[in-house]
């Protein structure tokens, strides 16, 4: 007997990317009667704005990722696929994964993030790792936690600092928590640790160019965040560039409006960057195959309906997109943007399916936070600014209301409040490479 293969005809979507952006549109896309493949190079969803806890030994990963085929069980309509996409042709309407055979679509949202950028200075990479994966941030802790040991056993006073000082490049939010999280760990985690350092010794130099850290937000949360991290034994240097990054020392230049130019050079073994923005390689690749605009740091500049220019059944979304629609500045790269324009695509698919106009896009800013060390943030909701403990309390329970998965939150909460009790930072393991 011959087994007949029943054709699917239902229109086919296919995402790049199960970021914050993809993931959402798949859930939302899972209601619409569309065959739907999300396509990941990794095999797990992981949740970025958590990462840094794991870089200083709060979490573990699996406390801050889920696999995506977990999360997307239930969802009957919706493929996933572990691979790298390549390239994308839209004339054909195909995009091709590494592993080769191109995937013909009906409609394609690409989702694929963006990471830090070097300004050019992509050699500094090797001694100035930055925080955007799970290998980045179990590369900070090797390298953090590595550092106090070389300083242990360190007679020299001068070079012993040198391991004791830790360079945080860039005060936007991931620079501010992961700062306040080494000091946290100098001040009170590591304490008794050591027998021949104190680590209440160790210098953390928060850099960034502008005049205050966490220039997004209004002045006074500025100058609060300051404030709790300079209680956290952080040194805020404002105003001040990286000049050179090598592996024993970093070069700190300051603009002083008499003398010019003014050099430092600090001797440290470890530098963390967490400034500048670069999009995805595939921004570029969209570039050249249709055509669209592309922003300063290679994001591809959408229409209010989130498709490219041309092309109405291409979509980017999430921090790959330049939407600026409306609005006085592009749209941040925020973890809501990108879930609110994955479930907005999967809208204007559901319109174009019965033939409805598709709604233009509309973000409902819900506010923004960080956090600096156990118990002070800001926030702003609305008008709403808040700092010190309220704005912790808020920043938990948002964070672990939108962790993915059950389990998770669970873990997490009951991790924190391990931790906040007890000051501890359990995850304070060497794993890696080995010793430098
Ligand atoms: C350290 C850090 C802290 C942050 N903190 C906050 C915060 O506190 N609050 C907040 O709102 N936002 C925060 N953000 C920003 C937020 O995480 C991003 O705005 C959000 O992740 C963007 O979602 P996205 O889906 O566009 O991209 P991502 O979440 O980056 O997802 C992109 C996905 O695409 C996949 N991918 C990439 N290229 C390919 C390819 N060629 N083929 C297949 N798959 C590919 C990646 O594996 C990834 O899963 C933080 C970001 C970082 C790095």
């Amino acid at each position: 007997m011959q087994t007949q293969i029943k054709k699917d005809n239902r229109p086919h979507v296919v995402i790049v990317g199960g970021g914050f952006a993809g993931l959402n549109a798949a859930k939302s896309l899972a209601k619409l009667p569309v065959r739907v493949t999300l396509l990941d190079r990794r095999n797990y969803h992981l949740f970025q704005p958590l990462l840094y806890q794991v870089a200083t030994a709060g979490l573990s990963p699996g406390n801050i990722a889920a696999p995506l085929r977990g999360i997307l069980r239930g969802r009957q309509n919706v493929h996933v696929l572990m691979d790298e996409v390549r390239d994308v042709d839209p004339a054909r309407r195909t995009v091709t994964p590494a592993r080769g055979g191109a995937l013909g679509y009906d409609y394609l949202i690409v989702a694929t993030g963006a990471s830090h950028s070097y300004f050019g200075r992509e050699e500094w990479a090797q001694a100035a790792p930055g925080l955007k994966t799970i290998d980045d941030a179990l590369e900070i802790r090797r390298r953090v936690l590595l550092a106090y040991e070389e300083a242990e056993r360190e007679p020299d006073p001068a070079r012993r600092q040198a391991w004791l000082t830790f360079v945080v490049v860039g005060a936007g939010p991931t620079g501010v928590e992961l700062a306040g999280a080494l000091g946290e760990m100098a001040q009170y985690t590591l304490r008794g640790n050591f027998r021949s350092i104190d680590p209440a010794a160790a210098r953390v130099l928060l850099v960034e160019a502008m005049d205050r850290v966490l220039t997004p937000y209004p002045p006074d949360l500025s100058a609060k965040a300051e404030a709790s991290l300079e209680r956290l034994g952080v040194t805020v240097c404002t105003g001040t560039m990286v000049a050179a990054v090598e592996p024993q020392a970093v070069t700190l230049r300051r603009r002083d409006p008499t003398l010019g130019d003014q050099d430092e050079i600090v001797p440290c073994h470890t530098v963390l960057w967490a400034a500048g923005v670069q999009a995805s390689p595939l921004g570029k690749l969209i570039h050249e195959r249709t055509g669209a605009e592309l922003d300063r740091v290679g994001r591809v500049v959408v229409e209010p309906d989130l498709s490219v220019k041309g092309f109405p059944e291409l979509f980017v979304v999430g921090d790959l997109a330049h939407f600026a629609h409306g609005l006085e500045r592009p749209l941040p790269g925020l973890a809501p943007v990108a879930m609110q324009q994955g479930n907005h695509v999967a809208k204007v698919i559901a319109a174009r399916l019965a033939d409805r106009a598709a709604p233009p896009f509309r973000y409902h800013d819900k506010g923004t936070m960080a956090t600096i060390g156990r118990a002070a943030a800001v926030a702003q909701i609305g008008r709403l600014r808040l700092s010190g403990l309220a704005a912790w309390l808020a920043w938990l329970f948002i964070h672990l209301m939108y962790l993915v998965g059950f389990d998770n939150r669970v873990l997490v909460l009951v991790q924190w409040v391990w931790n906040y009790v007890t000051y501890r930072r359990g995850v304070r393991l060497i794993v890696g490479q080995g010793t430098e």
